[in-house]
């Protein structure tokens, strides 16, 4: 039952709120009344509260499948934050370092993750290329410039690099990494998997059976955006 002080109703009010880092906040809140108390939280986040109905992001769903783990709502997610399945799900790889494959807006990736690794890994990806920095809506479009990927607000006019690892490797375009090439490598440290890790320019190789501290010769066998996967090769 709702009290009562004076006459006045005091009622919950739940307001979700969503902060330019992407944070999703419920707020909170008892007031005189609930159309007024409505009212003075809609002054307070007006714009944010608008737009954090539209980014109601579904909380991503995990699935372990033995050696692999399932993200099986990628596609509702990527809808949700109006970018291609194939962008969240190479920036996933990047992100944890390892392997996978995009079918049926399934994402499936080698190795055992969490929901909240992927929660962590949706939130990463929603702050570097959805949110503006300027305004914090998500009214953006990724488009690219000069060959740099760029992310343009439509709310504010805000046109930023898309990172500034990325936009810095532009200076590296030169050390691409190409499938079929083989390449001498240094391997700098070792991925969650055990595979070993080189980096070269942009790109970070993965190359099974090679340790940290060890040069070798990898053949690149598969390129997935800035992340090579390789095997080595013996003489
Ligand atoms: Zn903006």
């Amino acid at each position: 039952m709702i009290p009562t002080v004076n006459g006045a109703r005091f009622a919950p009010c739940h307001v979700a709120v969503y902060l330019a880092t992407g944070l999703r906040l419920k707020v909170h809140m008892y007031s005189m009344d609930y159309e007024s108390s409505l009212d003075r939280a809609m002054d307070a986040v007006p714009d944010i509260q608008s737009e954090g109905e539209r980014l109601s992001i579904p909380d991503p769903n995990a699935q372990k499948d033995g050696a692999f783990t399932r993200l099986t709502n990628l596609e509702d997610i990527a809808q949700t934050v109006s970018r291609p399945p194939d962008h969240v799900h190479r920036f996933i790889q990047r992100d944890f370092g390892t392997n996978g494959k995009l079918s049926d807006g399934v994402g499936r990736y080698n190795g055992s993750f969490s929901d909240s690794d992927f929660a962590a890994v949706i939130d990463a990806y929603v702050e570097s290329y959805v949110l503006c920095a300027e305004c914090g809506l998500p009214d953006t479009r990724l488009v690219t410039e000069d060959g740099t990927p760029m992310l343009r607000c439509d709310a504010c006019g805000a046109f930023r690099p898309i990172s500034k690892r990325q936009s810095s490797s532009q200076a590296s375009k030169q050390e691409a990494i190409k499938e079929g090439n083989t390449y001498t490598l240094e391997i700098v440290s070792t991925g969650r998997k055990g595979d070993g890790v080189a980096e070269r320019g942009e790109y970070t190789i993965f190359v099974p059976g090679a340790e940290e501290g060890d040069v070798v010769e990898a053949y690149i066998d598969n390129v997935s955006g800035s992340l090579a996967f390789a095997r080595l090769v013996t003489n």
